[in-house]
């Protein structure tokens, strides 16, 4: 097999929010998917996915769960 000389991850896609990108340290904290997968989200997103009527099953449907509903 190959040898695994690229271990390194991109930096960009460990500590910032799944759904906004925020990369500020002092918000970011985490949320748990239905299958119980942790993922990175900020201080106001994590709060949104908890008022969410559902837990997410996918990052996708947690953005969505999260987006801004704003009745026009
Ligand atoms: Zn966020």
């Amino acid at each position: 097999m190959a040898n695994t000389s690229s271990e390194r991850r991109s930096p960009s896609s460990t500590s910032a929010c799944v759904v906004c990108g925020s990369t500020d340290a002092r918000v970011l904290s985490s949320t748990r998917l239905q299958a119980g997968e942790r993922v990175t989200v900020c201080g106001s997103h994590k709060t949104a996915h908890q008022r969410s009527e559902k837990i997410a099953v996918t990052i996708e449907e947690l953005k969505t769960l999260t987006a801004d509903r704003r009745a026009s």
